[in-house]
């Protein structure tokens, strides 16, 4: 008994990260090996993503509620103009780099379209996504997990909490009635940080078995056609996160280092790569914002949230990425115009993208049209999407942080001395509570 404790401890020991990084490893591996019947796998895998959904709108509401404490509406208009500014302009250059590399590698050269089916989604209308922002009903706006609706229930509630606070005309007994309020909401917080910390515990066996059943399902001869699209895809990631991500946000707008940057997001960032959602991912992201970042929660508990619904650069990045694919397999060209084109409906297009897996794909629609390629190449490239929306998630989840990062340095809401910015490991690695 002592020696299973003895393992025990030891296999905790290991930082969570490189448990989970080995477990995608290995689960990849044995999915390839095995094939088809590694699909079994998949309810493990399942569980583990509906631990992290569980969490998601508590998470939002707990810490939205203790950062509207210290938020006026000017604080708010503020921040809120940057976060906005920021993921639109990371957005752009994202897709402007897809572009780049994807015309210098030219994938899709030499492939065929052949069984391919039109895809069958719909991509959301902007308007629609718009008038979404409302909730008729807050409460149903939850029960859904509609995020974009939430947050601004909660926001306007955390708001009109903190103004009856300040007002004169209540009594005592409703001042300290929002107070508590606003304690409870802090408490309810730091018991999902600790929840999510179990749940990354299981992830361990949930990504294995996720990623077993993607590669058993796929098989490497449904993946080799496609090998350029995908290495064409990770450089330009690749280059984008180092680029735009740590050297412009981290290294330039918050003097930081990349390196701790990317030391204190990296449960999100393997979190992303695993379950490809960046709705999902929220409650990691989160918590490594509050854990490792020391950012306030003024900032992340909205730009987060918003983050993962409205800023995708991996999915922006994409669109282009595919756009000169498809225009390869049909044998066009395209021009300076219509590659312009692609930056505004592709920045569009992710904006109005839910973060959650598989969604980049269907957008491939609304670029497809724009240049009057064939919507069939949305059925070509589906087979190898859970592989792509790794990436893509990935990206997402990392532009979301460094813009985050950069926001709480300009609102002076990040403590740079301490967390994963001083010394020390990440506060937030369980393994040695
Ligand atoms: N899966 C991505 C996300 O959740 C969206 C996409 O499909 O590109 O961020």
């Amino acid at each position: 008994m002592s020696q299973l404790a003895t393992v025990w401890s030891r296999y905790r020991s290991i930082p969570l990260v490189y448990r989970i990084g080995t477990a995608f490893v290995l689960g990849s591996l044995v999915g390839l090996a095995v094939g088809q019947p590694a699909t079994q796998l998949q309810p493990l895998g399942d569980i583990f993503v509906q631990l992290l959904s569980m969490l998601i709108i508590p998470i939002i509401v707990f810490t939205l509620l203790m950062g509207a404490r210290r938020l006026t509406p000017s604080k708010l208009g503020k921040i809120g103009g940057q976060v906005v500014g920021l993921y639109a302009i990371t957005s752009a250059l994202a897709v402007v780099v897809g572009l780049a590399v994807s015309n210098l590698i030219n994938p899709g050269a030499g492939l065929e379209l052949t069984e391919a089916e039109a895809g069958s989604a719909e991509a959301p209308d902007i308007v629609e996504v718009i008038m979404g922002i409302v909730p008729a009903n807050p409460i149903s706006a939850m029960a859904e997990g509609n995020i974009l609706p939430v947050i601004f229930f909660v926001i306007v509630f955390g708001y009109a909490l903190a103004v009856v606070q300040e007002s004169d005309e209540v009594s005592e007994g409703v001042s300290r009635g929002v107070e508590s309020i606003f304690d409870i909401m802090e408490a309810g917080a730091e018991a999902m940080f600790k929840i999510v910390w179990g749940v990354m515990e299981y992830g361990v066996v949930g990504v294995f078995a996720l990623m077993a059943s993607v590669f058993g399902q796929a098989g490497v001869d449904a993946i080799l056609p496609f090998a350029l699209l995908m290495a064409t895809l990770a450089i330009a990631v690749t280059l984008h996160i180092a680029v735009v991500h740590l050297g412009g946000l981290v290294m330039l707008l918050s003097r930081q280092s990349p390196v701790d940057f990317l030391r204190g997001g990296r449960d999100a960032l393997v979190t992303a790569l695993s379950i490809r959602s960046s709705s999902g991912t929220l409650p990691v992201t989160m918590t490594n914002a509050e854990e490792n970042f020391k950012i306030d929660e003024s900032v992340y508990s909205f730009s987060l949230p918003l983050g993962a619904t409205i800023n995708m650069d991996g999915t922006a990045l994409y669109q282009g990425v595919v756009a000169i694919f498809a225009a390869n397999l049909v044998g066009v060209q395209l021009g300076l115009a219509e590659q312009l084109s692609v930056v505004a409906v592709a920045v569009l297009a992710s904006i109005g993208a839910a973060g959650v897996p598989g969604t980049g794909l269907i957008m491939l629609t609304l670029v497809l049209t724009q240049l009057g390629l064939p919507l069939e190449v949305v059925g070509f490239v589906a087979g190898v999407d859970p592989i792509l929306d790794r990436m893509r998630t990935m990206t997402n989840i990392s532009g979301d942080l460094a813009v985050t990062t950069v926001v709480a340095k300009w609102n002076g809401a990040v403590d740079f001395a301490s967390g994963v910015w001083g010394e020390g490991t990440p506060a937030a690695t369980p393994a040695d509570d």
